[in-house]
């Protein structure tokens, strides 16, 4: 399959005809090929994105929520041609993409689609000598950027708001896993989207990226992906007063107390350490369990663990599918080697799966098992620095005091799973955690009104309900005097 851009209403080959490969983690074959766009393309998508705005940000709200609408129903159609593209590009099972992946990118286009039909403004009396009002307009050329381990999940979570709220956009999806995104292309032409609002501009990050994030008719920026990569997007974009939300990287700590439903944290934890080959930023990739279980509960999430099923995505019943890439499985390969020379025990995994695991057709796949490391203090850099794969550390702690503090010493702040029955505790963890989410008893569960993000390199800003409403919006306040 060739991709092609999608740039004012009609798909397009790049400007200097490059295309580089899209492989297959799974199988290592070559499934598709990527335009490797330039400033050119991205100038172009651009230019028709500023065109299309007037037009858009003008449309009454009910038609907006229409068509969007529109466009959600024609991805569920979709769904399983969706789903089967985005476990080839990515190599996560096909009934994660099935169950995760696609229905959460009908229920985003829904979600902000009807939101936009029910927003409120706000209004403000100073006393008896005049009246404020806040109008609130959409902002522009919205410049969308994201990740390949929820590719048309996260793309739709900035495309849906950015879009409902009156905005056009150029969106880059990552280049690792570009093909539900030339199918929201497709889709968004067959759903009536008028040319120019939405323009998918597909290519590498230095290139084709770093064009979006400096353009300078594009004022709001939307990235999520490595917190290296928001670093070096806030020092071109913050100079030019861009807008910025960038929803970075993670290492999120599972913190379970003694008194916790053990069945429910042991199951949950495991859940949250290896979904999606441990490749979601939410995956709960730091262990802290009370010391009095700890024992019990580390062989028993080990236990679980060597259960898991890895294999070929396609296949029902495969619990992990395949790592992105070639060069991420190295780099998930060097932290176990390092979390051996920091003084950790595997206690297992830690290996790629015999052939006959894999079998024929995935033979050449990139593929590692669920790795638990045990015996490492929380001050290492493997339980400092993001591993993003199924790797997890599991580390034991005394008190309230010592899990928070354990939990908060990293960089990163971006989620939290407490498990415990005693309310206190739960309120009191949840406030004292450096994360933008802490979930008590429970992992993932998500409500897509919740303001969502983190803190510190984490990233800035937050999604989700309200707050992307208000991100994708500039509100000017009117002040009018009253008379005497
Ligand atoms: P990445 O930073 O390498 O790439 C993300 C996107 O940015 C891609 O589209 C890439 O092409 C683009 N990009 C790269 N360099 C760029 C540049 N200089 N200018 C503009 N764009 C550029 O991240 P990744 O490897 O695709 O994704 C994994 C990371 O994403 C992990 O760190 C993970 O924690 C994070 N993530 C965060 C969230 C969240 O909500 N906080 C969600 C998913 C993933």
């Amino acid at each position: 399959m060739k991709l092609a851009n999608l740039i004012g209403g009609a798909m397009a080959v790049p400007a200097d005809g490059a295309y580089f490969d899209d492989v297959d983690p799974a199988t290592g074959a070559v499934c598709a090929q990527v335009p490797d766009s330039d400033e050119r393309d991205v100038a172009r998508a651009v230019e028709a994105a500023a065109d299309a705005f007037t037009g858009w940000s003008t449309t009454p709200a009910a038609e907006r929520s229409r068509l969007l609408c529109h466009l959600a129903d024609l991805i569920e159609r979709d769904l399983d041609e969706l789903a089967r593209l985005e476990s080839i590009d990515t190599g996560k099972p096909l009934s994660v993409a099935r169950t995760v992946d696609i229905p959460r990118a009908v229920a985003n286009f829904r979600f902000f689609a009807t939101a936009i039909l029910h927003t409120t403004g706000q209004s403000h009396q100073t006393d008896t000598t005049a009246i404020n009002f806040t109008l609130r307009a959409p902002r522009g050329v919205a410049g969308l950027i994201s990740p390949w381990n929820l590719p048309l999940y996260l793309l739709s979570w900035k495309v849906a708001p950015a879009l409902a709220t009156g905005n056009t956009a150029v969106a880059k999806p990552s280049e690792l896993a570009p093909m539900t995104a030339q199918r929201l292309a497709a889709l968004s032409i067959e759903a009536g989207l008028p040319p120019g609002v939405l323009n998918i501009v597909h290519g590498r990050g230095p290139k084709a990226g770093a064009a979006i994030v400096s353009h300078p008719l594009v004022p709001t920026i939307s990235f999520t992906g490595g917190t290296e990569t928001g670093a070096q997007i806030a020092r071109t974009a913050g100079p030019l007063f861009k807008r910025m939300a960038l929803e970075c990287g993670g290492k999120n700590p599972t913190i379970v107390f003694a008194d916790a439903d053990f069945d429910d944290a042991l199951a949950t934890s495991v859940r949250a350490a290896f979904s999606n080959q441990g490749e979601i930023c939410l995956c709960g990739s730091r262990v802290l369990v009370e010391r009095t279980i700890y024992d019990r509960f580390v062989e028993q999430f080990v236990d679980r663990t060597r259960k898991l099923r890895v294999g070929d995505p396609m296949q029902t019943g495969t619990d992990l599918g395949a790592l992105i890439s070639a060069d991420h499985l190295a780099k998930v390969e060097s932290y176990v080697e390092l979390a051996r020379q920091e003084g950790g025990t595997i206690a297992c995994g830690g290996r790629r799966p015999a052939p006959e695991i894999l079998g024929d057709r995935c033979r050449d796949g990139v593929f590692l098992e669920p790795t638990v490391v045990t015996g490492l203090d929380s001050s290492c850099r493997t339980n400092t620095e993001e591993i993003f794969g199924p790797l997890v550390t599991v580390m034991p702690f005394d008190d309230t005091d010592a899990a928070v503090t354990a939990a908060n010493a990293t960089k990163y702040g971006l989620s939290a799973s407490v498990w415990t029955r005693d309310l206190d505790r739960a309120h009191h963890v949840a406030r004292h955690l450096n994360v933008g989410t802490v979930w008590v008893n429970c992992w993932l569960l998500r409500d897509l009104r919740v303001p969502f993000g983190g803190m510190k390199s984490s990233g800035i800003g937050r999604e989700g309900g309200d707050e992307a409403l208000r991100f994708f919006t500039e509100p000017k306040n009117v002040c009018i005097k009253i008379g005497p």
